[in-house]
């Protein structure tokens, strides 16, 4: 679904992607793993475009996003980034849209579908992050938990080929944050394609297929999760999982 080769980004003099290569494939769960800094969320925002590298290619579902360190030009980069779904730490919903609402903006502007087909997508979706109840609420009135799970469940509803999590739990209660695991479990067994930045380690042991670990803007060690867990063999690995675990 994706192909990443030699991604290199940097800010300023601030080289924060070292030369990346990296390949997801269709249905794979992928937990990146990593230090503060060690270039995750940029990473990801490279995948979908937010982000644009000087180095590197980046291939979506089989078509050129980035090439040679050129980002592809609009119309069809537009195109393209629907095929990628994202939800970020901080839920970033419409606070003036209902729940329903938020869901339903996206699809009725950019995906030609109809009002009435848009809402009922949108009802299968609410129930499938356990809100159904909730569609005419509006986000404030939601715990952090249900906002990220509306956020998820609109971000499927662009029907994206890969959805990718930027540390979605991490603003969320502690008491708050398996609901929203549970939702992610749930999409990662229906098969959806997924790249996954977390510090959940639970999460990664027991969903990943990957677990990859990020260090100083590269990829220095990655595998399944028994092996990283297990038996990681880089000594960098070793001395984050001591501090997390
Ligand atoms: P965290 O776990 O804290 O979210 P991260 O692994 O996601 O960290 P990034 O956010 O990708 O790390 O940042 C990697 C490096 O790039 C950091 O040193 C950060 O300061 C720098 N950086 C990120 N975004 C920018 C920006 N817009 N301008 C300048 N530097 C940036
Ligand atoms: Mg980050």
């Amino acid at each position: 679904v994706i192909t990443i080769r030699n991604l290199g980004k940097s800010f300023g003099a601030h080289t924060v992607l070292k030369g990346i290569d990296f390949d997801v494939f269709p249905g794979q769960v992928v937990v990146i793993i990593g230090p503060s800094g060690s270039g995750k969320s940029t990473f990801l925002r490279c995948c979908n475009g937010l982000e644009h590298p000087e180095q590197g290619d980046v291939t979506l579902c089989g078509r050129p996003l980035i090439s040679g360190g050129k980002m592809l030009a609009e119309p069809a980069l537009n195109a393209l980034r629907k095929e990628v779904g994202m939800v970020f730490q901080s839920f970033n919903l419409f606070p003036h849209l209902s729940v329903l609402e938020n869901i339903c903006v996206a699809p009725v502007m950019l995906r030609k579908m109809s009002k009435t087909a848009v809402r009922e997508q949108a009802m299968q979706l609410l129930e499938k992050v356990g809100l159904s109840t909730k569609a005419q609420a509006m986000p404030g009135s939601l715990s952090g938990g249900q906002k990220q799970r509306v956020a998820i469940a609109r971000a499927l509803a662009m029907s994206p080929t890969v959805m990718l999590f930027d540390e979605p739990t991490s603003a969320l209660d502690p008491e708050l944050v398996g609901e929203v695991l549970q939702v992610m479990k749930l999409l990662a067994q229906e098969g959806m394609t997924m790249i996954v930045v977390t510090h959940e380690m639970g999460f990664a042991r027991e969903v990943a297929d990957l677990v990859v670990v990020m260090d100083g803007g590269g990829i220095i060690e990655s595998g399944t999760p028994d092996h990283i867990f297990g038996s990681p063999e880089n000594e960098r690995t070793q001395r984050f999982l001591q501090s997390v675990l």
